[in-house]
């Protein structure tokens, strides 16, 4: 079966490999990997999202930054069938070339340090997206956990700015209200929330409310659903429904061309039935089919994120590989 182009803006199979570098992104036999490149390949895939995610028993600093900056070229990018995505040329040119596109991001300034030309030299490297913290606080602004709820720090402010004028998307997903809020007002570029649901439908506070997916609408922002169980639903088993409750929500809300996916595939250890790789995605695909347009679902799954990408990445890279 022929699939429409898939775009996943959010995994943590960079985090995975970091803990365990025996783990082979190409050929995984351990099992122990939802994304590979065989299971992109054979989900048509054609961008997928690599998150920097350092966990939290490891040190706050550049190091493993840089550490998962390497893996990414070493294990991901080494792979013929993938292309690093850095600009909106790169995109076509993956395209023509049948090759995956490789989207690097970031999620949790935590390891920057307080240090903004460590910010620059990560885009030099092809890091084209950033979320500013993860669950907790750190020196840019409060995660979603934080029980103080606050907001965005000076420094974070200046954070904000130098990624609107790099070129660099904003990404919400882990911010609490607060930080959401004041993030909206401060950036000149629409942003994204790449991994979040709907907290109408799960009122779960990593899900955004109905007036933040306004927001993300009026900006042309994009909304990634992700398929974490328990962003999906509060309680009993999440099922491929439950994912379509999401989606519908956003369209009601006006949002069917700001949708897009953000499956946390590795960063999760239960995974929805049908919904464990990229292997499996489509088969959302085929759910939708009864109450979505094939356009629909095709902006859904691919059209709507590449869109955003185009408009918004610079518009040649630095380099390329
Ligand atoms: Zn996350």
């Amino acid at each position: 079966m022929k699939h429409d182009p898939l775009v996943d803006f959010h995994c943590d199979v960079l985090s995975k490999l970091l803990g365990d570098e025996s783990l082979s992104f190409d050929n995984d036999p351990t099992g122990k990997l939802d994304v590979t490149y065989e299971r992109l390949a054979q989900a048509g895939g054609c961008i997928q999202a690599f998150a920097i995610y350092i966990p939290e028993h490891m040190e706050r600093g550049l190091r493993p930054v840089l550490r998962s900056v390497d893996l990414f070229y070493r294990s991901i990018l080494s792979h013929p069938g993938i292309k690093l995505i850095c600009s909106a040329r790169d995109i076509n040119e993956a395209q023509q070339a049948g090759r995956i596109g490789a989207l690097l991001t970031l999620e949790g300034v935590d390891g920057l340090q307080e240090d903004f030309s460590a910010l620059r030299v990560l885009f030099h490297l092809g890091v084209r997206s950033i979320g500013l913290t993860w669950n907790h606080a750190n020196w840019a602004a409060d995660g979603v956990l934080e029980p103080r709820q606050g907001g965005l720090t000076g420094k974070g402010r200046r954070l904000v700015k130098l990624c609107n004028e790099l070129g660099i998307l904003l990404d919400v997903s882990h911010l609490t209200d607060k930080g959401f809020w004041e993030l909206a007002d401060l950036s000149s570029k629409p942003f994204i929330a790449s991994h979040s649901n709907s907290r109408a439908i799960c009122d779960h506070p990593r899900n955004l409310t109905d007036d933040q997916i306004r927001a993300i609408i009026a900006v042309d922002g994009r909304i990634g659903i992700t398929f974490v169980p328990w962003f999906v639903r509060k309680s009993g088993e999440a099922t491929v429904t439950d994912v379509i409750r999401h989606i519908e929500n956003v369209c009601e809300l006006g949002g069917a061309s700001h949708l897009m996916l953000g499956s946390d595939y590795d960063g999760i250890d239960s995974h929805i039935a049908g919904l464990s790789h990229p292997g499996e995605t489509p088969r959302l695909a085929e759910a939708m089919q009864p109450y979505y347009t094939d356009e629909q679902i095709a902006g859904f799954f691919g059209k709507n994120a590449i869109q955003f990408l185009e408009s918004h990445l610079p518009s040649n890279s630095s380099h390329s590989i």
